[in-house]
């Protein structure tokens, strides 16, 4: 992706922003006489947690309201009283605040307009553009038609509206049982557009709803729910992901009734469709989401491996990254798949400006510096980040023994390999060149220490030791200073870039190694990171303190990626 700005601009325009300047230019929405300009909406449907996908929508939706002062409503699309839950009303609520939004006192829920919704449906019936249906699922079906095959006609599709208004207010008394009936628009059955042929917009459900209770026992469709919504709440632009496109005429036939009837104001919101997101090495279906969490394929909801928003926030991934994520992927028409590289890399961008630097070693290896007086130690002078002094230093002391990490020493090195072998020369960063001098091994021959000496005159920051040019310049724990501490490092969830493909089963492109434990030896200031703190380990990647299982003075880290993509060259 060379062809990717570096340094996204505000707004790189789409075709969303040209409709709403056009929109704006001829005051399309003029005779609103809303306080705002624009209104949106992000309307989650209050039956999962958010994940990468949806911050698309809301960065997407909230950011429109942003730039062209106008207002994103929250609105909780709680229609289906059997999956839903307040777990997730709060969960989404909490995602979409740290994604940095905030939708003022436009918080809303469609299930507030059940007695709306209601009324309009008996004046849809008043209007005999509505009748209550008594056929079966099966049959219903059957009459429906396929996408070549026009429907027919239901023989309950003449019902006199006297007959149709009883029904339906007996329906809604709770006369009858669950599918008994249904209450249908009166379209087009031959319509070439099956969301057309007349749609069902009630069915009856006996079932608690987790706001209004056991008020209702039948429950608007979608469909019918969402335009009307956007309609009582001013909406002007109803942007959603290009599978409702064939939605729309409904979306449009439904509010230009209600319009007619003189029961809703023109000009009547609109829906626009955009490309969903589509991301490589995740899944972002709710019903697998759900089925991963079930079935303990992870371990919750905020799983660090989960492509959820608070997995990802656990796994240290920022809001800052996201809405740089959503404003390089832009938004458009054609549905195409984004790597996940992309989203990585923007991580990267942003934790490589905010963290602080911190020396952790992950796969410690024995190093005595012989000609190092074994009590003395002495404190050196360790930047917290490369390029910006104003963060200033801290310090780190070295002392004879230290822990290096193993792959920075090989016995036999290959061309081109600057690190530890022996006889050969590095600087301990901040410190001091050091030079091998031979190896301790244990019973099986595997090097367990590594002997070196130091050369006084090459301490970094002491005028001419620089002068002295090693290549490698590797990192180091004391060993008398630094603590242990559990690390967690995180990989893609699945192996494969599109999980499932073909007719595998998503879970058998699960990737085993998507978490490995391991203890890590660290410098003592990262002993103290309180919980959610994020650090990068110098040359292995950006780190966060675990909010959940971390403990003051004993933080668990979590990797939230590495510093460069895999698919990259390895350093030397
Ligand atoms: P389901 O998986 O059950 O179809 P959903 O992902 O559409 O549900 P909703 O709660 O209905 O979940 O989504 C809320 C909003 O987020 C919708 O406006 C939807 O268009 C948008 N959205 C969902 N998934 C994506 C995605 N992958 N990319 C962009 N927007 C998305
Ligand atoms: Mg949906």
């Amino acid at each position: 992706m060379s062809s990717v700005p570096s340094e996204a601009p505000v707004h790189i325009t789409n075709f969303i922003r040209n409709l709403i300047d056009e929109d704006l230019r001829t005051d399309k929405w003029g005779a609103r006489r809303d306080s705002v300009a624009i209104r949106t909406r992000f309307p989650p449907e209050p039956n999962g947690y958010l994940h990468i996908g949806h911050a698309k929508s809301i960065c997407l939706n909230f950011g429109l309201a942003r730039d062209y002062a106008g207002a994103c409503h929250m609105r909780f699309d709680d229609t289906n009283p059997v999956t839903e839950d307040t777990e997730y009303v709060d969960s989404i609520m909490d995602s979409v605040r740290w994604l940095g939004f905030d939708w003022g006192p436009n918080l809303f829920y469609a299930s507030n307009y059940f007695d709306r919704l209601y009324g309009f449906a008996e004046l849809f019936i008043e209007h005999g553009s509505a009748y209550v249906d008594s056929l079966g699922a099966e049959e219903m079906r059957q009459h429906r038609g396929t996408l070549t095959e026009p429907g027919r006609d239901s023989p309950f599709r003449t019902r006199s509206v006297a007959q149709n208004l009883d029904l339906f207010r007996r329906m809604r008394a709770g006369e009858f049982a669950d599918g008994a009936h249904v209450l249908r628009l009166k379209i087009d059955m031959q319509s070439p557009n099956i969301n057309l042929r007349d749609p069902v917009i009630y069915r009856i459900r006996h079932a608690h709803h987790h706001r209004t209770g056991d008020t209702w026992c039948v429950y608007p469709m979608y469909d019918y729910t969402h335009c009307i919504s956007d309609a009582l709440e001013n909406i002007t632009h109803s942007i959603c992901t290009l599978e409702f496109e064939d939605h729309r005429p409904l979306y449009d036939w439904v509010l230009n009734k209600l319009a007619d009837f003189n029961a809703l104001p023109r000009p009547l919101p609109q829906q626009y469709e955009f490309a969903r997101l589509n991301l490589t090495f995740v899944v972002l279906s709710k019903r697998k989401l759900i089925e991963l969490v079930e079935a303990r394929h992870v371990d919750g909801w905020d799983d660090p491996r989960m492509p959820t928003l608070a997995g990802a926030r656990r796994r240290g991934f920022t809001p800052e990254g996201f809405r740089l994520f959503a404003e390089r992927i832009g938004v458009s028409k054609a549905d195409s798949w984004i790597d996940m590289s992309i989203l990585e890399d923007c991580m990267r961008e942003d934790l490589n400006e905010r963290c602080e630097r911190r020396m952790a070693v992950l796969d410690p290896l024995r190093l005595v510096i012989d000609n190092y007086p074994a009590d003395a130690e002495e404190l050196c002078q360790a930047p917290n980040h490369p390029k910006k002094p104003e963060l200033g230093t801290r310090e780190v002391a070295l002392t004879r023994e230290l822990w290096i990490e193993r792959e920075d020493f090989q016995e036999n090195p290959p061309k081109g390999y600057f690190r530890l072998s022996p006889g050969a020369e590095v600087r301990l960063r901040y410190a001091y060149v050091v030079r091998c001098t031979g190896v301790e091994r244990d019973a099986e021959g595997r090097v367990i220490l590594v002997r070196c000496e130091f050369d006084p005159q090459t301490r970094s920051g002491t005028p001419g030791a620089t002068a002295r040019k090693v290549k490698g310049n590797i990192h180091w724990v004391s060993a008398r200073h630094g603590g242990e501490v559990e690390v967690r490092l995180y990989e893609r969830l699945f192996r494969e870039a599109h999980p499932g493909a073909g007719d595998r089963n998503y879970l058998d492109d699960l990737n085993p190694q998507a978490r490995r434990v391991i203890s890590a030896l660290v410098e003592p200031a990262l002993l103290a990171a309180a919980a959610g703190e994020q650090t990068q380990f110098e040359r292995h990647g950006y780190f966060v303190a675990d909010a959940v299982d971390s403990r003051p003075g004993k933080p668990v880290f979590n990797r939230s990626v590495t510093l460069r993509d895999a698919s990259d060259k390895p350093r030397g």
